[in-house]
């Protein structure tokens, strides 16, 4: 039982150092020792497990069933192509599933929790899964307890342990010794900190005395990492419609089987080319291209700095239409410097400070005291509106350290973005000073005494309405206001809550945040593409809007509106204006989701940005909940669908853009392979109708689909990017995919190939009456090429091939030249000949059979101009 004991007799037990923590190599070897601090998860499935879900399809069923009674029949080299062609089939869909696993796995350990430890002396940050017993763990509001933790010091610290105890009230924690020799529950063990419990409120220091399954929730949950469902709707909707098509394809074997009995055909040929029907109308690699095309999209945007943690959020991406931001780091820069300050009655440059006066000195002394942040020899961290303050400090020689010194900190009320307030009360001679900086408005609302020229006066409306007004001077110069009140106590021993009342205001401080170049671009491009950007923001109305006209979201504050202003309308009300603004300045976490659910309620697809530990119900409320990397709490980060590694602006429009991008390239494979399918099977369909003998064996279609297809719609999925994506209004979520032209084009390159392979047998049998093979073989080379000429074409639904760049896309050039090459090589080299049952075609053939194919190529592309005419027209309308 930890406690029960003393701390200082726990960091000796565990050989530990309070201050300077463990050393790196030490740390390193009891990492070895016991292993990582994690939780067991459930296992992965084995590559034989992988292998084996592949093989357990219906579709492969039926194929494994058409083999063996090949094998029955005596065709033994049918029997073995179809066993290749499944297993082959079966390595493809492995590789991609294993590639698409790890591609989410990459995401998962990305965006694990990250710890504070102090190591070496130095106090660094660390994966979660890295820290050991006898770690000094440094906590801090919104993040996850690490592991089990003894705590040390403690500040106002409040953690939520809702998972043990079921109180989701947070817990009240002390560092103070319980003297007890029997089990206390954990809910009553207010000294401990217990693993993967959240931290809402305050500071502390803990030593780790427990870490992975040795933890309280190890000892609960033998298995962590609940289900979480990662299909999209766009990969729900493909198994349904393979459902539906697998049916079709069944239906319609059947059918073909019964009309060529009473055509009085070969039972057991008849039999082969139904199953090669319901072969062909199934598109067997849909799934695992999709999900390969979503894993390789999801991997880019990585290198774009942004993670998606829910993979359905990718097609989401693409369908946002307004992207609320913060201002504050992901608008602007977050380097903040203060410019001017305000004493007196009066506004004075920075570059003008008189330290000497008596209400300057206490302006400094109180914003650096009130202070979490550092500053030392440019090396800084912390909030930036801290750092600014210190080096204010820094410039005129009041170093923080010498002032933490003399003016020892005793309590404290952390920041929090609620009340807009912190406070600190720090030991001066026998008394104690109450610091408390933050929003004008605040503390306004907790002073009623002013210090002006020595003296203490009261805090007058008239008085009040100087101090306003100049701090609407300053935010309107797009500076961000601070303010700060002091009074000083007797006992130090005064309630928290009687901490922020009876203040005496002292001044003002004024700071830039310079908006982040790029952005200004972004927002223009998210314009031309249909998005509307809403600034939202703690900061003042005033300073909100001077940086909104900056960066084109708004004209003038008649577009802005406040916190208190929100407050005022019913949600009704408020859903009914909310489109005439774009900035919500003074705002808290609360009502951001009021503006969420408003904006949603016109079926907007929302994007919201957010960092705190307050912001999780926004950010879940939100189409796309997008959380800071950098500033970001785990909370945030746990809640939101994306976290932007670099805490920008810009990043959230790119990642749009590239969820478009993804959308239209797995799109552009599902309409590729579906019109392949549907071309087989109106070759085979109608061959059948007329009583033709079959122009394609069952072997031609499987290795078609399940070989030569594959290579071009994998390519197609990872298609660069079409730069006019921004050009065009945001897609609509209900809208299907076969809407509009790709429909049309999906049935009409049905048509084609079908016709196009019927073709190539037709003139094959009259080329060379005698042998039926010598047509099959041009029918099969100039289905599996056709196919491939096509899906150059499938690029742009409307651009020519020319237009988007023939070389742009060197995988789908590749997948071509390699499809072209290995279907010659099979109907030249002598043994697969035999076994595909083809004839070896000479130079003639193969110079007609590369012209019939490149029919629907160019019939795509004449149809692509007229769908470029008629956009042009409906363009100068
Ligand atoms: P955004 O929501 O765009 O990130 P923000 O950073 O201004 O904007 P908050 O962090 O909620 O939003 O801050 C709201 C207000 O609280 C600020 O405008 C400022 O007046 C005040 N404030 C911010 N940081 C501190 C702090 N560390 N101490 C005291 N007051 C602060």
């Amino acid at each position: 039982m930890w406690f029960n004991k003393r701390s200082e007799d726990i960091i000796n037990e565990l050989s530990s150092n309070l201050i300077n923590g463990l050393s790196s190599s030490e740390a390193k070897s009891r990492l070895e020792k016991n292993g990582l601090n994690k939780l067991q998860g459930k296992k992965k499935k084995s590559l034989l497990q992988l292998f084996f879900s592949q093989i357990n399809d219906v579709m492969i069923y039926i194929l494994l069933i058409a083999s063996i009674i090949s094998a029955i029949v005596g065709e033994i080299s049918d029997a073995i192509i179809i066993l290749i062609v499944i297993f082959i089939n079966a390595i493809i869909g492995v590789i991609q599933e294993s590639k698409a696993e790890k591609a989410l796995e990459a995401l998962k350990s990305m965006s694990t929790p990250k710890a504070l430890v102090r190591r070496d002396g130095n106090v660094i940050e660390i994966p979660s899964e890295e820290v050991v017993v006898g770690d000094i763990i440094v906590i801090d509001a919104g993040r996850y307890i690490p592991a089990d933790l003894r705590l040390i010091e403690t500040a106002n610290l409040k953690i939520e342990e809702s998972a043990f105890t079921g109180e989701s009230v947070p817990a009240e924690k002390s560092s103070d010794i319980i003297l007890d020799d029997k089990d206390v529950s954990i809910g009553d063990q207010h000294n401990m900190a217990f693993m993967s419990t959240l931290v809402t409120y305050g500071r502390g220091i803990g030593i780790v005395v427990n870490t992975g399954m040795n933890t309280q929730i190890g000892k609960i949950a033998k298995m962590l990492d609940a289900e979480e469902d990662n299909t999209t709707p766009l990969q729900k909707k493909l198994a349904q419609l393979g459902k539906t098509l697998g049916f079709i394809a069944v239906g319609i074997s059947i059918l073909m089987f019964i009309v060529s009995i009473f055509q009085g055909r070969d039972i057991l040929e008849m039999f082969m080319t139904s199953i090669s029907l319901a072969v062909a109308a199934i598109p067997e690699g849909l799934p695992a291209i999709v999900a390969i095309v979503l894993a390789l999209g999801v991997q880019r945007m990585i290198k774009e700095n942004a993670i998606i943690r829910k993979l359905p959020s990718v097609e989401t991406l693409g369908s946002v239409n307004i992207i609320c931001s913060d201002k504050t780091g992901t608008l602007t820069i977050n380097k903040m410097t203060v410019k001017k300050y305000y004493i007196n009655g009066e506004i004075t440059d920075l570059e003008n400070i008189d330290i000497n006066n008596h209400e300057t000195k206490l302006l400094v002394y109180g914003m650096i005291l009130c202070n979490d942040a550092t500053s030392k020899d440019g090396i800084q961290t912390g909030d930036p509106t801290e750092v600014a303050l210190i080096d204010v400090g820094n410039k005129i020689n009041i170093l923080k350290e010498d002032l933490n010194k003399e003016f020892k900190r005793i309590n404290e009320i952390p920041f929090d973005s609620d009340r807009k307030l912190m406070t600190t009360v720090n030991s001066y001679n026998d008394k104690y000073n109450v610091f408390t900086k933050g929003a004008i408005d605040s503390i306004l609302k907790i002073s009623n005494k002013i210090l002006v020229n020595g003296e203490i006066k009261e805090f007058t409306n008239k008085e009040k309405d100087e101090v306003l007004k100049a701090s609407n001077l300053m935010s309107d110069d797009a500076l961000r206001v601070l303010a700060l009140a002091y009074k000083t106590i007797d006992n130090e021993h005064v309630a928290i809550d009687e901490l922020e009342e009876d203040l005496i205001f002292i001044g003002l401080m004024g700071m830039i945040d310079p908006p982040r170049e790029e952005v200004k671009g972004s927002i223009e491009l998210s314009k031309k593409a249909g998005i509307r950007t809403i600034m939202i923001t703690g900061d003042h109305k005033n300073t909100a809007v001077a940086i909104a006209k900056e960066l084109g979201i708004a004209e003038d504050i008649s577009q802005a509106m406040s916190g208190s202003e929100i407050d005022s309308y019913s949600d009704k009300e408020f859903t009914k204006i909310i489109n005439n603004y774009r900035v919500f300045a003074r705002v808290s976490p609360e009502h951001k989701v009021k503006i969420v659910k408003a904006f949603k309620s016109y079926d907007n697809i929302v994007s919201m940005t957010g960092d705190g530990v307050n912001d999780a119900p926004s950010l879940k409320a939100a189409d796309i909940g997008v959380a800071m990397g950098i500033t970001g709490t785990d909370v945030a980060k746990g809640a939101a669908d994306m976290v932007l590694t670099d805490d920008n602006f810009t990043t959230i429009v790119k990642a749009v853009e590239e969820g478009r991008n993804i959308f239209n390239n797995i799109k552009k494979s599902i309409i590729f392979l579906l019109s392949c399918n549907l071309g087989e099977v109106v070759a085979l369909f109608v061959a059948i109708l007329l009583n033709w003998p079959a122009p394609l064996l069952p072997i031609h279609i499987l290795w078609v689909n399940l070989i030569t297809d594959s290579f071009p719609a994998l390519s197609l999925g990872v298609d660069p990017g079409d730069k006019g994506v921004m050009n065009l209004p945001p897609r609509s979520p209900k809208e299907s995919l076969f809407t509009g032209r790709m429909g049309i084009l999906l049935i009409l390159n049905g048509i084609l190939i079908g016709a196009n392979t019927l073709f190539a047998f037709v003139l094959g049998e009259y080329l060379y009456p005698d042998s039926l093979k010598h047509a099959q073989t041009m029918a099969f080379v100039v289905l599996s090429v056709s196919q491939l000429f096509y899906s150059l074409s499938m690029r742009n639904e409307t651009k020519s091939l020319f237009q988007v760049g023939i070389l742009k896309n060197k995988w789908l050039i590749c997948s071509v030249l390699f499809g072209i090459l290995i279907q010659f090589a099979i109907i030249t080299i002598p043994l697969t000949a035999t076994i595909f049952k083809v004839y070896s075609l000479t130079l003639k053939d193969w110079g007609i059979v590369l012209l019939i194919s490149l029919i629907p190529f160019a019939i795509n592309e004449i149809v692509k101009i007229f769908f470029r005419l008629s956009d042009k027209r409906k363009f100068d309308k």
